[in-house]
């Protein structure tokens, strides 16, 4: 079986971040091809990624003998190593590799990497600890943070809005959020139509600035 290159995604660095993010790749059927310093790592994923290599990502030769440079999609998920996670990544960047996604742990591990020039920069535990902080405050049942100050929240019955269709609450105009999505007592998401009924109990998926869908949850 031959990888595609230009469909797979290289996962560097397997730790918990980088293996979540290979599995759920694999769950959804993208090829993966997973690299690792740590032979414990590479064999505890064996035969659960399209491959799995124990190498050191630091070293250019290694790099270009797993075709590295063909790849489209490169993930740095090296963390505590900022030392590796900066070699390996501008050795992507001098490959010229068209999309790199790179995990950063500091403020300054992200700062360097962005002036790199890495296209993703992301801080998985700050993402989640600020996600996770807006799901203990208040009536979120999700948060999802888009960039920009927009933010997709699934939000906690709104008792206020029970009996008014999606048309008659006119959100947008009093809240500046919008009603995206209504979830029924039978488990079941509804495109949020004009006439759709709000009723007691019901999920609503919302979309907006994130202040204005924060504030949204708590009234
Ligand atoms: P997480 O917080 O996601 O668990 P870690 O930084 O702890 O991230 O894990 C990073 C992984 O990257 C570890 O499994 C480690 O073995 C691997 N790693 C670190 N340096 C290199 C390197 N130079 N080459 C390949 N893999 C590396």
């Amino acid at each position: 079986e031959r990888i595609s290159e230009s469909d797979a995604v290289a996962v560097i660095g397997l730790g918990r971040f980088g293996q979540a993010l290979a599995l759920e790749l694999m769950a959804n059927g993208v090829d993966v091809l997973g690299v690792d310093g740590d032979q414990q790592v590479v064999q505890g994923l064996d035969g659960r990624l399209t491959y799995v290599v124990m190498a050191d990502a630091t070293r250019e030769d290694v790099l270009r003998q797993l075709s590295i440079p063909e790849f489209n999609r490169v993930v740095v998920a090296i963390g505590q190593d900022i030392g590796a996670s900066i070699l390996t990544v501008s050795l992507l960047l001098r490959f010229g590799v068209p999309k790199i996604w790179a995990e950063a742990v500091t403020e300054a591990h992200g700062t360097v990497l962005e002036q790199l020039g890495v296209h993703h920069v992301v801080f998985p535990e700050k993402d989640m600890g600020r996600r996770v902080a807006h799901l203990v405050q208040g009536s979120l049942l999700d948060y999802i943070p888009l960039g920009g100050n927009f933010a997709v929240i699934e939000t906690a019955p709104r008792e206020f809005l029970a009996g008014s269709t999606i048309y008659q609450a006119q959100v947008r105009r009093r809240f500046g959020v919008v009603i995206v999505a209504v979830r029924k007592a039978d488990g079941e998401w509804r495109f949020a139509e004009p006439n759709l009924l709000i009723e007691e109990g019901d999920e609503l998926l919302v979309a907006g600035p994130a202040r204005k869908a924060e504030h949204f949850s708590r009234r």
